[in-house]
This record gives C-alpha cells, structure tokens and sequence, in this order.
C-alpha cells in the first residue's frame, strides 16, 4: 500500500470513480489521515457534512479537524484516539459535534481504523468514516426532554402508569407508581398478586373482578378505591385498564394509577360539613316547628300558617277564621289523675280536633291546653259555624284513658280575617280575647270577636296613622353602621337602619314602630323613603369625594310588591352618576323563602340593574341547601346571635363554620354580624369569615358622623370591647 493515497474524489481510474460514487450516494463520508504529516483527504460527502465543498476545504489539515470540533468532544476523541493507538481499543469510535459552515453544529458518528504503522511502530496512516447522526441526536435530545416533562408532570399530578405483558406475566411500573406505593424500583420488585393485596377488602374485591375481567373477557376500567402503600399508609386511588388484543386475545393490559387522596379527603370534609348542616338543619326544623307530644304544628308553625292563609284569602278574596280552642276542666284532670294521664288526654283530644277539620286547615298546639284551629277558603264567616260547633261537640264527648272515663269541654273564640284586618299576631290575640268572653259566658261555647268594640284595634288603627304623619313631617332618620373587611380593616359599606326621632319620645329603635306597620301599605311607603334617602346619602358622599356603598334593609312585604323593580328604575334613573354597585338590599332569610320563584325573579332583575342582595340574619331561617342554590345572592349575613355566643357556646361555633362552608360551595361573602369585641374579630378571622359588622366596630350613627368616623377609624383600626 502506498504512502500517499491520492483524493477519493479526484480518481482518474474508472473503477476507483465508480466507487466513490457508490460511497458518495451511500451519505457516508470518508476519511483519509497521514497520522505523521497531519495530511487529511476526505471525500465529498465529508464535506457536505459540515456545509463545504470539497474545494472550499482543500487542503485541509489534522488541525483544522480538530478545530472544527467542539472542545468538549475534542477531549473525548483524543482520548478514544491514543486508546485506539495505544492498542486498547481496536477501533476508533465516537460520537462528536462539528462545526457546520453557517455556525451552528452537527452531530457527526465518526469510525476509524489505524491501517499503517512506520518501523517503529508509531502509528501512521489511519482511515474512516463521518455519518451525520444530527437528526438521530436531535431526537434522542428531544426524548430525554420529554420524559423528564412527563416524569415532572406525573409527579405532580401524582399520576403514575403500569403495564402487564399476559404473555410473561410481567409487571411494569412507572416512577411515579412506586412512588405512590411508598416504594422504589430497588425496594420493591411488583407483582399482580402484591398489587392487589394492598387493596382494602372492599377495594380488593373490586379490582380482583375487574382484572378477571380485563384478563378474560378484555373488558377495561376505571375505578376509585383505597389501597395501603407498601408503608401501610392508606390511600385513594384512581387506576384504569385498557386492553390490548391480539386476534381477539388479550394479550396486555395498561393503564394510569393516580393519588387522589387529597380531592377525596375535600370531597369528603365537603359532604360532611354539608351532610352536618342537612341534618342540623331537619333536627332544629322539626323541633322548632312541631309539638313533641301531640305532633301538631307548634306557635312558630302557626304563626307561617296564619300568614299563608290570610294571603291566599286576600288573592281569592275569602274568609279566614282563626279559633283559639281552650280546655275546660282540664287542670282539675291533671291535678287528680296525675301528669301521665294529662298528657294522654291532650293527644286524644289533639286527634278528635284533627278529625272534624278539613284536610288543608291547621291545628296546632299553642301550649298547655290550648289548641289554634286555622280555617281558610271561606267564602262567609258563617261557613266556619259548622265546623266551631263539631269541635265543641268532639272535645265534649266521654274519653277512655287508661280505664278512666274522662270528660272535658273547650271554650273557643274566633276571629275573622279580612273583617279583622290585623296582623298574624293580633289575630291570634283576638281569638284569645273572645275566649275569654265564652269562658266568662259559661264555657263549653264560642264567641266571636267583636272588631267594633275593641280597644286595641283603635289603638292600632291610631298608631298607623301617627306613623303616617311621621312620614310627611320628616321625623324619620337613617343611621348608618359601617362594615369591614377584618383582614385590612379596610371599609366596605355601611348599613343603613332607620330610627324616629319622636317630637316627645325621643330617638325610637325600629323594634317601636315596623312591626305595626308589618302588614300596611305603609310598611312599603317608610321602604321607598329609606331607598330614595340612602341614594341621596350616596350621592352626597360622592360629591364630597367619598364611594361609600349603602346597604339597605327589605322588609318581606315591599320586596313582594308589585311595583317594586319599576319604582326602583325610576329612582335610581333620578342618579345618573349613580353606580349601582353603591346600593345593596338585605333581605331576611325567612322572608327570602317565602315565595321563593316569586323573590327569586326580583333579585334577578335588581342584578340586572346592578343591585345586588344579601340574606340577612341567615342561620335563623332554615334554608335548605336548594334554596339557597337558587337565589341569585351575593352574600350571607350570619345572624347576630350565633356571633355573640360563638366564644363560649360550642354550637354556634359550628353553625358559623358550616355558614362558612357552605358559603364557599355558593361561593358568597359572608358577613358577621354583632362583634361586640376584639376577640370575636380574631376567632371569625380565624375560620375564615372576612367581613364584619357590631359595636365592637362602630355603632351605628347618623350621615353626619360617618366622614369623622372613617378618618380616625383610618388612623387607628382597631376593634374595641362594647360588649354589655
Ligand atoms: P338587622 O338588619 O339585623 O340590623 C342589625 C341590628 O343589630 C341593628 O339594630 C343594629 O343596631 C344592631 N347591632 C349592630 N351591631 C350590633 C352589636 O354588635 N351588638 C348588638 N347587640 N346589636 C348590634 P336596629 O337598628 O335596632 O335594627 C333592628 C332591625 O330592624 C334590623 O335588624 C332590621 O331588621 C330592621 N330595620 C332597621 N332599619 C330598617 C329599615 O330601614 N327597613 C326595614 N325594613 N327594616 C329595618
Ligand atoms: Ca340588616
Ligand atoms: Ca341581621
């Protein structure tokens, strides 16, 4: 073999052309190296490879190799190289990056073989090839890129994998399912069979027939279950399978295996807290609405079903009788046969009552013996007659307790609504008064309340009109109590609360003087007055440079009534700077679920001009859990008397907690209400109540105060102890 091989590219010889054309067309390049003079010959493709002609190349020499190379393979393949001359390697192999001629490099395969040795052995002539391996490389690149994404992205959705070969029985898992089993490859060696028995029985169970049924019949899974890690840890899991097949034979299984301990574990406090409050909520409803010993409807009861009747009366213009029904004798019962026998005649006498009213009137138990019959859908008083004198007649007849033969009488009074045209309350007080009349007239009869001679209906009828004259001569006044956010101590609103400042009086609390107008059309006329004043507050405040929000409070029956949406447009259209965030309505949670489609569409149409609502004194009302989901509130308002005595009563600790939950699932604020003190303001912050509102902050106090108020609340925030 010569010396000096000429270039493979440059071949004269026919035979020697053609075979550097096949080797040209193979993409492989070639080598030639004069070890000794550093001379390198290279074929066209081993130019190509790094971006040159032959002839942009040419002559090139060892050096130019070398540093074309990048220095960290550079090391490398000297290395390889004196390991190759020194004999230890028997080829020279290496996978190193050249410099292209646009910059950047290629990955290059590089093979070669020392052919020629001088006399005293030191190498000489060496021959090879260059591959180009950049694609190879670029995706061998990509692959450890991406599974270290999925390797991180499994870890963290805590999301691992497995695969079963049906045909050898192998088990593979990933990283992330060992993990999740509290165990690595090297600890822990998989098998069906361990898999399985990690399960919790049920679980077990379940998997085991799901697998049978993957394996046999190549049905997959997915399923929710508890496992231990192999450290005895316990788990929620979700693993699927899905089955590969092979001419209709499963022949491998694979699937995900998921930790889903930590979304069970919130689903579970979620159902739990809710499931607490569901049944809080039936306890205290069956307790506050029904009589334990007769079953009847208790006075809370009642007093919802005077109401609904006089309303339905007042639809179908119809009578109402209220009858209050007390027994005669019925002491002398008790003092001789004793308790037990008491209570026994009570129940009989709650059903023979029961059986002479229609189905759809009330009965109900007012206390010791005394009973409210609730009779509606009269077209005339008189209609009730009938059914007065049955009651009379069943209460009168002989009763067997216990071998005793027992006879008692009732005196019954009764009122007619509209003809009484009083309140729930007053009604109920009316009966009671004509009672009174038939026990005097003798007992064992009724008597009719007479609406001419009585003196509380003038009374009544006296303070109305009073209250009507406060009105026009303007002796009503807003205070406002501020509400904040505890966390900032940052204001968020103020409440608006009416008072009458009474010429002789003096300043009188709201508890003086609503509740006589509960049921008048005067109760609507003081609700437009506080709107329309609070919006003249709001925009007061505004022009003196202040966004103060008002929230103002909605008795049930100006929330119900029919103009009320388009009376409020037309205020609010009297604002046209007005932002209608500013105004806020609270309304009480029972009066919210009174006629819940009916509130329902006026809170959506009060959102859609921007006002939005919230339920106040909410703890007090029972709402149940669909209720709430369907009005369209945006925050609760829990009632001042879980608050006051959430620091030593247990209870009411927990009722606030479940309306905190709750309000997370709704996704509402919640507001307390009565913080009294700076402790109260801690432990609310604490469950993760926000907003508040008590003495503890501000009491509440007139427009003129307010701006003063704010400024050395700013200065100095801080809740104080007004407890009393
Ligand atoms: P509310 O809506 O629950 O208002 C809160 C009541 O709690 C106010 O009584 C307020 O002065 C009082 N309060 C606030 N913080 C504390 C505290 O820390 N401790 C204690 N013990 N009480 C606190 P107020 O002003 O006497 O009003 C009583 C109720 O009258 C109101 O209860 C509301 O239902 C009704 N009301 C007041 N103003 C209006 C009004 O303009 N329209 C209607 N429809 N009802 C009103
Ligand atoms: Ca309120
Ligand atoms: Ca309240």
């Amino acid at each position: 073999m010569s010396n000096k091989v000429p270039h493979v590219n440059e071949q004269q010889d026919d035979s020697r052309e053609r075979l550097a054309l096949v080797i040209n067309a193979t993409g492989v390049g070639i080598w030639d190296w004069q070890v000794q003079t550093g001379e390198l010959t290279f074929n066209k493709r081993w130019a190509e490879i790094i971006g040159y002609t032959v002839e942009e190349l040419h002559p090139i020499q060892f050096d130019t190799w070398s540093t074309n190379l990048h220095p960290d393979d550079l090391i490398k393949a000297t290395k390889l190289l004196t390991q190759h001359f020194n004999g230890e390697l028997k080829l020279y192999e290496v996978e190193a990056r050249m410099k292209h001629k646009s910059g950047h490099y290629v990955w290059v395969q590089a093979s070669g073989k020392l052919i020629e040795r001088d006399d005293e052995g030191k190498p000489k002539r060496m021959i090879g090839t260059h591959l180009d391996i950049t694609e190879r490389k670029n995706i061998e690149e990509q692959m450890v890129v991406a599974t270290q994404l999925l390797n991180e992205s499994q870890q963290l959705g805590k999301l691992g994998g497995w695969k079963l070969d049906l045909k050898t029985g192998d088990l593979f898992w990933t990283d992330e399912t060992y993990r999740i089993h509290d165990t690595s490859p090297e600890e822990f060696d998989p098998t069906v069979d361990a898999g399985v028995d990690y399960f919790l029985p049920k679980s077990k169970d379940i998997i085991t027939k799901a697998l049978d049924e993957a394996i046999n019949n190549g049905i997959g899974y997915d399923l929710e279950l508890e496992t231990y890690t192999t450290k005895g840890r316990k788990i929620d899991v979700r693993t699927t399978c899905t089955v590969t097949l092979e001419e209709g034979v499963p022949v491998r299984l694979t699937g995900i295996f998921q930790d889903i301990s930590t979304h069970k574990n919130n689903l579970r406090k979620l159902e739990k807290s809710n499931l607490n409050l569901a049944e809080a909520n039936s306890a205290l409803k069956l307790s506050a609405h029904y009589d334990p010993l007769t079953k009847l409807p208790n006075r809370n009861l009642l007093a919802d079903r005077i109401e609904q009747a006089v309303k339905k009366s007042a639809r179908n213009k119809t009578f109402v009788a209220v009858a209050f029904i007390d027994l005669d004798g019925f002491k002398e019962v008790n003092d001789r046969h004793g308790h037990n026998i008491g209570d026994e005649l009570l129940k009989k006498v709650a059903h023979q009552l029961t059986h002479v009213l229609r189905e759809g009137d009330t009965l109900a138990r007012f206390g010791g013996d005394e009973f409210v019959a609730v009779i509606d859908d009269l077209s005339s008083p008189s209609e009730s007659d009938l059914v007065v004198s049955r009651m009379l007649e069943s209460v009168a007849t002989t009763l067997n307790i216990e071998d005793k033969l027992l006879k008692v009488t009732a005196s019954i009074g009764v009122t007619f609504y509209p003809l009484d045209n009083a309140s729930p309350d007053q009604l109920l007080r009316h009966a009671d008064q004509a009672m009174y009349i038939a026990k005097q007239k003798g007992k064992n009869r009724s008597y009719i309340f007479d609406i001419e001679q009585d003196t509380a209906v003038k009374h009544h009828n006296e303070e109305l009109k009073r209250i009507a004259l406060a009105l026009n001569n303007n002796e009503f006044v807003l205070y406002y109590q501020p509400k904040i956010d505890l966390r900032t101590s940052e204001v968020i609103g103020v409440e608006a609360l009416i008072r009458w400042n009474h010429p002789t009086r003096g300043l009188l609390a709201p508890a003086m003087f609503l509740p006589t107008v509960e049921h008048d059309i005067l109760d609507i006329k003081i609700g437009e007055w506080v709107i329309k004043t609070a919006l003249e507050q709001i925009q007061y405040w505004l022009s003196s440079g202040y966004d103060i929000s008002i929230s103002v409070n909605i008795s049930p029956l100006h929330l119900q009534h029919d103009r009320f949406i388009s009376d409020l447009k037309e205020m609010l259209d009297q604002y046209p700077n007005f932002k209608p965030e500013s105004l806020e309505f609270e309304i009480l949670e029972s009066s919210a679920l009174k006629d819940i489609e009916l509130v329902h569409n006026v809170m959506r149409e009060c959102h859609q001009l921007g006002v939005c609502f919230s339920i106040d004194d909410f703890g007090t009302g029972y709402s149940s859990l669909t209720y709430l989901k369907r009005l369209p509130a945006k925050c609760l308002k829990i009632d001042q008397s879980f608050v006051r005595d959430m620091l030593i009563d247990t209870d009411d600790k927990a009722i606030i907690q479940g309306i905190i939950e709750l309000a997370k699932v709704f996704n509402l604020k919640v507001i307390a209400e009565g913080v009294e003190t700076p402790s109260h303001g801690e432990l609310l912050l604490s469950l993760g109540s926000y907003y508040a509102q008590g003495y503890g902050i501000a009491k509440p106090m007139p427009a003129n105060e307010i701006l003063t108020w704010l400024v050395e609340w700013k200065k100095n925030p801080c809740l104080v102890d007004r407890s009393v």
